[in-house]
């Protein structure tokens, strides 16, 4: 730079790109419901039933930054909803069958969909959240 010239300062915008792999969004919602790790895909996701693990044993991915919260009851309860409401209606229509068959057909159909579903929600969640780059402790930069 010739001398006298006034300096430009620019700041770095180049994106921070983390150590780990970011999936695509539909690659990191499908490894997440099957419970594998949403960046690589290649080891578990899940410590417990629904204790994300909190790295990746393979790419070091730091899972356990997801903070999923409510996001994934809550979804499940959209769905679990949206199957268990309809066809309870159907039925009611259909057939008008006393209310204890009602309650004995929808109450354990609602609680195995929910317990069933919760896992590979919460797993898809945090897939979203690593497409997403929410994988930090201060957020997305
Ligand atoms: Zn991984």
């Amino acid at each position: 730079m010739p001398e006298g010239q006034p300096v430009r300062w620019t700041p770095d915008r180049s994106p921070k790109l983390p150590a780990w792999p970011v999936p695509r969004m539909a690659d990191a919602l499908r490894r997440g419901a099957m419970g594998t790790c949403p960046a690589c895909g290649k080891s578990r996701l899940f410590a417990k039933f629904l204790r994300i693990k909190a790295e990746c044993a393979e790419c070091h991915a730091p899972l356990g930054l997801a903070r999923a919260d409510d996001a994934p009851p809550y979804f499940t309860i959209v769905v679990v909803g949206h199957l268990i409401v309809p066809a309870m209606l159907v039925v009611e229509k259909a057939w008008a069958p006393d209310l204890w068959i009602h309650a004995a057909i929808w109450l354990p159909l609602t609680v195995a969909l929910a317990v069933g579903l919760l896992q590979p929600i919460k797993g898809m969640t945090v897939g979203a959240m690593t497409s997403l780059g929410m994988l930090t402790v201060e957020g997305p930069g």
